[in-house]
């Protein structure tokens, strides 16, 4: 038994870990709300364990779905019965699950010392954090990492610290992996860390910004849950917290903030994948970040980086009254991905999150723009629909390539305009 066991670890196949053989994602086109009513309540039938994985929101906009193969006919069937048109976006999710673990393993016997880091792989947690500590040793006068506290399951919550020095100068936040599943999103934390550390000094702007303020940036932001993608379920979005009186665990740390808690485009079902938590700032996670841009009290910008979809966000999202600050950031988006889409082509599109992707109350960037922080932008990264979560990992370091021209817009931008 036990070498079987040993055997199994090997081939990567532990009996903890989710399996999803045969379970397809299918990418619906509703032409009108009638379907945008079905797809909502078909998502809300808890026996069909469908996982949206791009969310209906309005007409003429791609809902993503996956469906477990046990499922599929009859979800089918019923979306046809709808007169919903669909197309097959994965045929096999279990199969670009196992190619990507595959990749990663052939990154890990690459790899040829613990100084070495592959930016164009995936990573787990340990790996994650302890670059982490090579990155601060290599560069002590630029790069610190602190502690803002401990997930629900006591992960330490590190934070990278770029500072060329001052007094609680003005800051920029940036954090990835908010949400465990959308794992582009910290290999980009990563590989942005990188990059500013290695080009302070060179490349002009990213010198301009940070001899004017401090950046820090949360990559894994959501610790249980990256690594529970890991052992257990790669396609786990929420926190890991124990929902009392619920079998189901986990709240989205994206509608747990206090700014329209609770509204619509997030659940009061524990079950739900959007799940806004017992009460505003109930997860460690969320409490951390909302303590330290208080505390900090000099947080100018905040940009919170999501996948997927390929869109460039901003307030308001709990409501669709335009922003006071609404015509700055438009235009600020506007080019920001102009100069993203002249890295290798790739379109986003921008505007406020409620009439771009959809209603949603609790997200971290209505908090942070309702409480000061005028610069307030959240991304969805590649891609627009061919892998959705399972990004192969040769698409990493374009990825942050391209996402880095937008940010760094933004950055500028903030820099040049004090408030
Ligand atoms: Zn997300």
């Amino acid at each position: 038994m036990e070498t079987l066991l040993v055997f199994l670890t090997l081939l990567g196949v532990t009996s903890s870990e989710q399996l999803f053989v045969g379970d397809q994602v299918l990418r619906v086109m509703a032409r009108n709300e009638e379907q945008i009513t079905v797809l909502r309540v078909l998502g809300e039938q808890e026996e069909l364990q469908v996982d949206f994985w791009r969310r209906p929101n309005t007409p003429g906009h791609p809902v993503d779905l996956q469906v477990s193969f046990p499922n599929l006919q009859g979800i089918k069937k019923l979306l046809d019965f709808h007169n919903l048109s669909y197309s097959i976006m994965i045929e096999d999710l279990q199969e670009l699950l196992d190619e990507e673990k595959e990749s990663m393993r052939r990154s890990r016997r690459v790899k040829r010392s613990t100084r070495t880091f592959d930016f164009g792989s995936y990573h787990t947690l340990e790996e994650i954090y302890d670059w982490m500590d090579v990155l601060v040793e290599d560069h002590p006068n630029l790069v610190s990492k602190i502690q803002i506290g401990q997930s629900y399951e006591n992960r330490p919550l590190y934070v990278l610290k770029f500072s060329t020095g001052g007094p609680n100068r003005s800051a920029i936040w940036v954090d990835t992996g908010i949400h465990s599943r959308e794992w582009i999103t910290q290999a980009t934390g990563v590989w942005m860390a990188n990059k500013m550390a290695s080009e302070y000094g060179q490349d002009l702007s990213i010198t301009a910004v940070l001899d004017g303020m401090d950046i820090y940036l949360e990559v894994i932001t959501n610790p249980d849950g990256y690594a529970f993608t890991h052992s257990s379920n790669r396609l786990w979005r929420k926190t890991r917290s124990i929902n009392p009186g619920s079998r189901c665990v986990g709240v989205d740390p994206n509608r747990n903030w206090d700014a329209g808690f609770g509204g619509v485009g997030s659940s009061s079902n524990p079950c739900s994948e959007t799940y806004h938590g017992p009460h505003p700032h109930s997860e460690k996670e969320v409490k951390a970040i909302v303590d330290f841009i208080r505390a900090h009290g000099n947080v100018k910008c905040v940009i919170s980086i999501h996948s997927y979809s390929q869109m460039l966000l901003f307030p308001y999202g709990y409501r669709r009254a335009p922003a006071p600050d609404y015509q700055e950031m438009n235009e600020l988006a506007k080019k920001a991905v102009k100069d993203l889409a002249a890295v290798f082509g790739t379109k986003y599109t921008y505007g406020s999150i409620a009439n771009t992707i959809y209603m949603a109350g609790g997200t971290a960037v209505d908090w942070a723009y309702d409480n000061g922080v005028k610069y307030s932008f959240t991304l969805e990264l590649r891609d627009s629909g061919r892998y959705g979560f399972l990004l192969p990992s040769s698409q990493i370091v374009p990825t942050a390539t391209e996402t880095w021209a937008a940010l760094l817009d933004i950055m500028v931008h903030v820099l040049e305009h004090p408030y």
